[in-house]
């Protein structure tokens, strides 16, 4: 064995502060479970002053596709959950792919055969076999063979998987920072093949290796994982290492039975976004899925990243899962909406506001003002606005309004009175149209109301606006709103 490769690894190994790492299978595709364990991992990091590293796990070369490293670096960068090392930015225990740390799994598994805790396993065996796990330990004729034979078969050429050899008796405990100390019997646990025979090491493998030579402190992943932890413990102890702390967390549920899942059509967060939530109303609203603040801000649910970084701790992790609520993400977002400043939600706002109103003469930054207390979603922005860009078809009986004390005859007085006033303006800004329709109604001796209902309903086209009639006079101009007025007093006329 070449003690100074080990040796100079461990030398390699940065401690004394807290390490994390998000370690997604590039699948293509981020989902809220695996954005959730980004985010708690990142926070982990964060919170104790700690280094926060990205590692790609793509051992997998079955499951591999094209662009979803993508997907990750583009996700991460968006959400502000930067990190210190990974395959873009290096790092002192490089490379941060495993693919490319080929060489090390083959190394580290033929230590631990040395070291009696794995052996060469010989069998021919298809994957779905091993998958089932229907494995006599005990009859495997591999198991039983001497060092020196396994040696001469590996020798002489003869394909091989290398399997952990877990003690036939006894129990494992391991203990995880959520679901406390668990046990279970080493006759329950499978002698898992840790290094295919491509060479390649299984993911349970792999993790336990990088998780150590990158001197990960905590390892932060879904509960799926649960189940293998004991092995990873053993495999931890055949090495002599130090066992990270383990934080396991509950799965993101769509319902009280069923996981989130692409296969059910569940949001991913590309596609959050692409229904017009905000990334930090998706990040403030995920942190809360299975962890709680507490003490003084145990009521808070309002949380920038940089304030989640503050409070977050691992003792507020929930071991029960969360069910995701749509309608609850729907509320972060309007708030996150409504605290804009208004530059910024235009900034958002814009490019919907632009899908439905291609007229320049349109002003995006009146119509956002109109919409920021008013939208819940950004992709509601279009259907809302539309009318602005083209007067829509409506029916005349939008006119007669009871709490406004309006019916077609007073929708029509009304405008015969509004339209040459607002003709004779002097100028068509915010103050001067209110003042000339309410000075109107004044005159008039009508509610403002009555007024400016059948204004407001001959500009729009429609019962319900972002904006009064004031606002949507304004934008509209005053060409396009007094030909509007006018063609409403025709449909009221005839
Ligand atoms: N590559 C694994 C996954 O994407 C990561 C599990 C872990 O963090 O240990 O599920």
């Amino acid at each position: 064995m070449d003690n100074a490769y080990f040796e100079a690894m461990e030398a390699k190994i940065p401690r004394g502060r807290i390490r994390t790492r998000f370690a997604p299978s590039p699948t293509g595709y981020m989902h809220v479970g695996n954005l959730r364990t980004a985010l708690y991992t990142w926070l982990i990091a964060r919170n104790g002053g700690g280094t926060f590293i990205l590692r790609i796990e793509d051992t997998d070369q079955g499951r591999l596709v094209e662009g979803a490293t993508d997907v990750i670096y583009r996700t991460m960068a968006e959400c502000g959950l930067t990190h210190d090392e990974g395959p873009d930015v290096g790092g002192p225990v490089a490379p941060y792919i495993q693919s490319e740390r080929r060489d090390t799994y083959g190394r580290y598994a033929r230590l631990l055969v040395e070291r009696g805790h794995a052996y060469y396993c010989f069998c021919e065996k298809t994957e779905s076999e091993e998958d089932a796990g229907e494995w006599d330990r005990a009859a495997d004729p591999c198991r039983a063979l001497s060092p020196e034979e396994a040696q001469a078969r590996v020798d002489a050429g003869e394909p091989y998987v290398i399997r952990q050899r877990i003690p036939a008796a006894g129990t494992t405990t391991f203990r995880d920072a959520i679901f406390g100390d668990i046990t279970v019997e080493n006759a329950a646990l499978d002698d898992q093949v840790l290094l295919k025979r491509d060479g390649l090491p299984t993911y349970n493998f792999a993790n336990v290796i990088d998780d150590h030579l990158m001197g990960i402190t905590h390892v932060v992943r879904g509960s799926e994982y649960l189940s293998s932890a004991p092995k990873y413990n053993l495999l931890y102890e055949g090495f002599g290492w130090d066992v990270p702390t383990y934080v396991h967390c509950s799965p993101v549920m769509r319902d009280q039975h069923n996981k989130m899942s692409k296969r059910h059509g569940d949001p991913s967060y590309e596609d959050l976004k692409a229904q017009g939530y905000l990334t930090e109303a998706i990040l403030n609203y995920v942190a809360l899925l299975g962890w709680s603040p507490r003490g003084e801000q145990a009521e808070r649910e309002v949380f920038s990243l940089a304030e989640l970084a503050e409070v977050f701790d691992i003792a507020g992790i929930s071991k029960s899962p969360a069910i995701f609520d749509i309608e609850k993400l729907t509320h972060f977002n309007a708030l996150y909406l409504r605290a804009m400043t208004p530059e910024a939600f235009h900034a958002a706002a814009e490019p919907y506001i632009r899908q439905a109103v291609r007229n320049p003469a349109l002003d995006t930054r009146a119509i956002a003002a109109l919409l920021q207390a008013r939208c819940e979603r950004l992709t509601e922005i279009p259907e809302k606005v539309d009318f602005f860009e083209a007067l829509p078809a409506y029916e005349k009986d939008l006119f007669t309004n009871k709490k406004s004390k309006t019916n077609d005859e007073v929708a029509r007085s009304m405008l015969e009175a509004a339209i040459p006033a607002l003709e004779e303006l002097g100028s068509w800004d915010q103050e001067s149209i209110h003042a000339c329709l309410t000075d109107l109604a004044a005159r008039l001796e009508v509610k403002n109301a009555t007024l400016m209902w059948p204004v407001r309903i001959a500009a729009a086209g429609r019962a319900v606006t972002p904006g009064g009639a004031v606002e949507i006079c304004l934008i509209l101009g005053r060409e396009e709103c007094l030909r509007r007025l006018g063609l409403g007093l025709e449909k009221l006329t005839v």
